[in-house]
């Protein structure tokens, strides 16, 4: 079947790192009896040599990946922080109004923008979740944002002075069906704001464990301006930011009149130093993390003869990692999370168990899939004496 980059709708993709059927990051396993009906799906990471997008296109349908979703940002405190200093930035940058966000979540942004007087409005497609905003108080419906939805919010509420996204638009299939949606419903002079994570931190840290089927596609400044100009909005700030290991902020008016920041002015030049938006940097990184992986996994099945192994971190890079390097050898994976603890890893069927089993059990070698954290993880738990070992940036024993 040919397949057309989602931004530019060329023929000319290609793929950049094939990480093979892999199951879902997110797809934790209840109990045994749920080993033999798991579902694995294709994993190819495409690069377009036309537009230069990053992106999956092998989507898989979302009413699996976001039904039940388990992911409810307010329990994730650095995120709160996030959103209430994004909401706070928009006032300060925009002073709106009113202020509308699709994939708004559990009202993460929206309870701190409505306490610093804005007519806040939101949508999600996630059912579970929108009953949680709800019970906030917050007026938010369950749904997708598209011309419909558009035009339906038009007539009863009128135009909004700020549309944003945070997360949601790159998790789209259809980023053309949302800006159309934005198109409707921003005013002349009102700002469309999205939060996504970013090429550059992909490429900078090799961060390909977070090259899963919910994030379809990774922008950087000069693939989004792109794909936002097709539709009629002009980008004039961009700003980096530390959310999910990195991502931007990009900020759009109607019209291309609106002066650039300096800030934006820096990134396009940063893009340009690093030759982010040449489809051969894309090319040189796949090979690059093929070989990573298969270092990780020949030392750790090495390491696995004579030694205990577990893993620390049970999130979506957890099941990369695991998945990717064939690790059935773990014998647990630690996580603190309720969410995730008690249950089974998505590929390998590893148990996932609180924190104190490991203390009780002392494995030999603990695998910080949650490599970010491991200074943190290993301060918490700093009774263990045995080897830790992170697999990026380099593959390390400490
Ligand atoms: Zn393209």
């Amino acid at each position: 079947m040919s397949k057309n980059c989602r931004v530019c709708k060329s023929k000319d993709v290609e793929v950049f790192l094939d990480l093979g059927m892999m199951p879902l990051a997110g797809g934790f396993l209840d109990d045994e009896t749920k080993f033999s009906s798991e579902i694995k799906y294709d994993l190819k990471i495409y690069i377009c040599n036309e537009c230069s997008l990053i992106q999956i296109l092998d989507a898989v349908d979302p009413q699996i990946l976001f039904t039940d979703y388990s992911f409810s940002s307010s329990t994730v405190l650095p995120l709160v922080k996030h959103f209430e200093d994004f909401a706070q930035w928009i006032v300060n940058n925009y002073k709106p109004n009113s202020l509308l966000e699709f994939g708004c979540n559990d009202g993460i942004l929206l309870s701190p923008l409505k306490k610093l007087g804005v007519n806040i409005y939101g949508i999600d497609a996630s059912p579970n979740i929108v009953e949680i905003a709800q019970n906030k108080n917050l007026n938010v419906v369950n749904g997708f944002f598209n011309e419909n939805f558009a035009k339906s919010h038009l007539s009863v509420h009128g135009k909004v002075d700020v549309i944003s996204g945070s997360n949601a638009f790159a998790h789209n299939e259809n980023p053309e069906k949302i800006l159309k949606a934005a198109k409707i419903l921003l005013n002349e002079e009102g700002t469309l704001i999205l939060e996504f994570m970013y090429a550059g931190d992909l490429y900078e840290q090799v961060q390909w464990d977070t090259l899963y089927h919910e994030h379809l596609t990774f922008y950087s400044l000069a693939t989004i301006s792109e794909l936002l100009k097709k539709h009629g909005f002009y980008v004039f700030d961009a700003l980096r930011l530390k959310m999910h290991g990195g991502s931007l902020r990009v900020s759009a008016k109607n019209h291309d009149k609106f002066p650039k920041t300096d800030s934006y002015h820096e990134i396009v030049n940063y893009e340009k130093n690093i030759t982010l938006n040449n489809p051969d940097t894309w090319k040189s990184f796949g090979r690059f993390v093929n070989r990573k992986i298969n270092i990780v996994s020949e030392v750790l099945h090495s390491l696995s003869k004579n030694n205990s192994i577990w893993a620390y971190g049970a999130a979506g890079k957890a099941t990369m990692w695991v998945n990717a390097c064939e690790l059935n050898f773990l014998e647990a994976v630690v996580d603190a999370s309720p969410l995730r603890a008690n249950k089974f890893m998505p590929g390998t069927h590893t148990p996932i168990v609180f924190p104190d089993r490991f203390k009780l059990l002392k494995p030999d070698y603990t695998f910080i899939t949650a490599w970010n954290y491991a200074d943190n993880i290993k301060k918490n738990e700093d009774w263990y004496k045995g080897t830790w070992s992170t697999p990026l940036p380099n593959l390390m024993f400490f």
